[in-house]
């Protein structure tokens, strides 16, 4: 098995090989999949993200959709969702990551839908990250299934991998959409 942070460096520098303009145009692509599903309901609490290092960017998404949340850094790996209101109340976190700057936080059991950005994935849903395991911790809850969230992985489709496996930690996606598909593990 290659291991985790070999195939992080392998699938951040494919990524970071993208122009801007690439970036952008994926991006619409990746949006215009979104929303040809029916994952997103206008009213549901979403939960999105940031786009930093060439990830996929869902701003075009966030004026169409009434209640978006973004997540804020904690200490410990932590990671809470607060509402996003406007671009001019975003702050830099630690790794440069803007974050909402208010404090309406929502419970996890609130939120509908998490798009989730990723570094690499496999059609069985496994979802690598940039390391930090937030997303892991935040969801373990979704484990037993009580309270579920549907967690849609975000990708360009040259991010996905059949060498990834999932540790215990791992929380599987419901479904991945990259600029070409819908996938549905
Ligand atoms: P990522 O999901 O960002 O790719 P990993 O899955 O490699 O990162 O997890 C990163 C670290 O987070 C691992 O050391 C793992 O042990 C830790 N971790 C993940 N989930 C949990 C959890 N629910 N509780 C405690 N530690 C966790
Ligand atoms: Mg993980």
């Amino acid at each position: 098995m290659i291991n985790k942070s070999t195939l992080r460096k392998h699938f951040l520098a494919k990524r970071n090989r993208l122009s801007a303009q690439k970036v952008k145009q994926l991006s619409r692509d990746v949006c215009r999949q979104i929303l040809s599903t029916s994952f997103l309901q206008k009213t549901d609490n979403i939960a999105c993200y940031s786009a930093t290092f060439n990830e996929v960017t869902l701003t075009p998404l966030f004026n169409e959709l009434a209640h978006v949340f973004l997540p804020v850094i904690k200490a410990n790996h932590k990671m809470v969702f607060s509402r996003y209101t406007s671009v001019q109340e975003l702050v830099q976190n630690k790794y440069g990551i803007f974050e909402p700057n208010s404090q309406q936080i929502i419970a996890a059991k609130e939120i509908a839908v998490c798009l989730l950005p990723l570094v690499a994935f496999n059609r069985q849903g496994i979802r690598l990250g940039m390391g930090g395991g937030y997303y892991d911790r935040y969801f373990e809850h979704n484990k037993d299934n009580k309270i579920s969230t549907k967690l849609i992985g975000i990708a360009y489709d040259f991010q996905e991998s059949d060498t990834i496996q999932a540790q215990s930690w791992d929380i599987p996606l419901d479904a991945i959409i990259t600029n070409k598909e819908v996938i549905k593990p």
